[in-house]
């Protein structure tokens, strides 16, 4: 297991490492602006495997497993911009707040993270700075663009969660995310429920917070913007054929709740 230690902060990404940003569709014509946090599990070739096996860095805790396929492809029906961070939650969460302890965990569920024990201030700023800030300042820009253009955004967060956790094995197959967006949220709830084979959490697994939640607090609520996550259970979204099956669904979903919304003059 090599592990490299912080070190020069300006060098976090070489070469061959990819840009921490990866865009889909970015003149879709959706109201629906996709973002999806946890989207890979690429870690910088200077942090090494972060001191832990590969069957660690393909669980769960490395990234939202099945949930690109899903993005992708909404993205595709619904000609909606995505814009998704590629580097592993393991490396910096994009869905923290930077000052939160578990930014750059050191302990996630189970699994002590050797690579992210006693980092150097500048190391920390290091993983901030090449990969957290170009992420949300790219969403923060292609809003200010929308916005400008008088075009209507509603911000979707796209995450899966772990079907047991901590031993618990959870019962819903999809769930919402969100705190205080009153528009958004109800529509979606209610067209998930009108599907007959799902179990729907109503902010289950997780609920939004400003404590543990970055994108949605601060591109959503912040700017006023309706808003909402999705969870998806990952054993339904494990391989292509389950990745497809979800995105046509959210796809009509989505389709749906925007023909209330304009019927609404909401966007
Ligand atoms: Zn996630």
């Amino acid at each position: 297991m090599a592990l490299q230690s912080g070190g020069d902060t300006t060098l976090l990404l070489g070469e061959e490492d990819v840009p921490p940003i990866h865009e889909h569709n970015v003149a879709g014509r959706s109201p629906f602006l996709l973002t999806c946090d946890h989207y890979g599990r690429r870690i910088p070739r200077r942090l090494g495997d972060l001191g832990l096996p590969a069957g660690e860095l393909t669980r769960h805790i490395a990234w939202d497993i099945g949930i690109a396929g899903v993005a992708d492809a909404l993205s595709k029906h619904l000609d909606a911009h995505l814009i998704a961070q590629r580097y592993s939650r393991l490396v910096i969460d994009c869905n923290r707040p930077p000052a939160a302890p578990s930014s750059i965990p050191r302990m996630s569920e189970a699994t002590t993270i050797p690579g992210n024990e006693g980092l150097a201030r500048d190391a920390t700023e290091a993983r901030r700075r090449t990969i957290f800030d170009p992420y949300h300042h790219h969403i923060d820009e292609v809003i200010d663009a929308r916005l400008r253009a008088g075009m209507p955004t509603v911000l979707v967060s796209l995450h899966s969660f772990t079907p047991v956790y901590a031993g618990i094995i959870r019962p819903w197959h999809v769930g919402t995310l969100y705190h205080r967006d009153t528009r958004l949220p109800p529509l979606l709830l209610s067209l998930l429920r009108g599907e007959a084979d799902l179990v729907v959490g109503d902010n289950e697994p997780y609920a939004v917070s400003d404590e543990t939640d970055y994108t949605i607090p601060v591109h959503g609520e912040a700017r006023g913007l309706m808003n909402s996550g999705i969870e998806i259970r990952q054993d339904l979204i494990a391989d292509q054929v389950g990745q497809s099956e979800w995105a046509e669904r959210l796809a009509r979903i989505f389709a749906e709740i925007e023909t209330t919304l304009r019927m609404q003059q909401l966007v």
